[in-house]
């Protein structure tokens, strides 16, 4: 493990080269921060139906154009490039790609084909309200608020300084370990509720890449907790037996 949560003092000195710069995109409104809980669906929902294996966990998609070997070659970072640095680009690279990856299947995604932001059998992840409740919202209102949120975190200056001599601020792990595990909820709808569509696009190679490369950093850097890819035993989440999966074909480590 790169120790980025444990580097916060030792790295804020700006001697190291900027990786790229990112380019300013429009804002979005302000929403209220996604504070996570999660919900089994409801305990007198009835038991789920008997297991069915999920097409993504299927051959060959399960397999689709992954890069061979391990992804760790790809996470590790570059000489001479700050781990702050190397960290804000690349989830600045994961929002954008899901992101675009969400535009493609959002048809799909609606409020009467998925009521609740649902990433499993018997799991639908609620979003914290202004009044401190918990809600469930239909999955596109669900993720139209992360991905708002996180625009918004990416244009603050005070969030993500892009400009020389700017340092990345006290809060910054914290606050990308947040954006992370918003994230993983997307990625975990979409393999759950609209890997038909991924299929239908074909896009289903990228898509296992961009996952898998997100799983990857995620680990590396201490991004992902194990209880947010699985889940509860009674609610786990989907995408939980796909990491198993690719983590027994080599391509990813715990
Ligand atoms: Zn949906």
């Amino acid at each position: 493990m790169s120790s980025f949560l444990g580097s916060i003092g030792r790295s804020m000195a700006r001697g190291t080269q900027r990786v790229q710069k990112r380019s300013p995109t429009p804002s979005n409104s302000t929403v209220t921060s996604p504070i996570d809980t999660v919900a089994p669906s409801s305990i007198f929902a009835p038991p789920p139906p008997p297991a069915q294996k999920p097409l993504y966990l299927s051959s060959p998609f399960v397999e689709a154009a992954l890069v061979k070997g391990n992804f760790k070659t790809i996470v590790m970072l570059p000489k001479y490039v700050d781990i702050m640095e190397w960290v804000a680009v690349n989830v600045y690279d994961f929002y954008n790609n899901l992101n675009e990856f969400y535009g493609t299947i959002a048809e799909c995604c609606t409020s009467e084909a998925c009521p609740t932001m649902a990433a499993g059998s018997s799991l639908s992840y609620t979003w914290i309200n202004q009044e401190r409740k918990s809600v469930h919202l239909p999955a596109p209102t669900y993720i139209d608020y992360v991905m708002a949120w996180i625009q918004t975190l990416l244009n603050d200056e005070n969030v993500f300084p892009t400009k020389s001599g700017n340092d990345f601020p006290q809060g910054f792990p914290s606050t990308i370990k947040h954006v992370y595990r918003q994230l993983l909820r997307v990625f975990a709808h979409i393999y759950h509720a609209h890997y038909p569509q991924i299929l239908h696009l074909r896009s289903e190679p990228h898509f296992n890449s961009l996952f898998a490369h997100f799983l990857a950093f995620g680990r590396e850097y201490e991004l992902l907790e194990i209880k947010d890819v699985k889940g509860a035993s009674s609610a786990p989440v989907g995408i939980g037996a796909l990491w198993e999966k690719w983590k027994e074909m080599g391509l990813l480590e715990g």
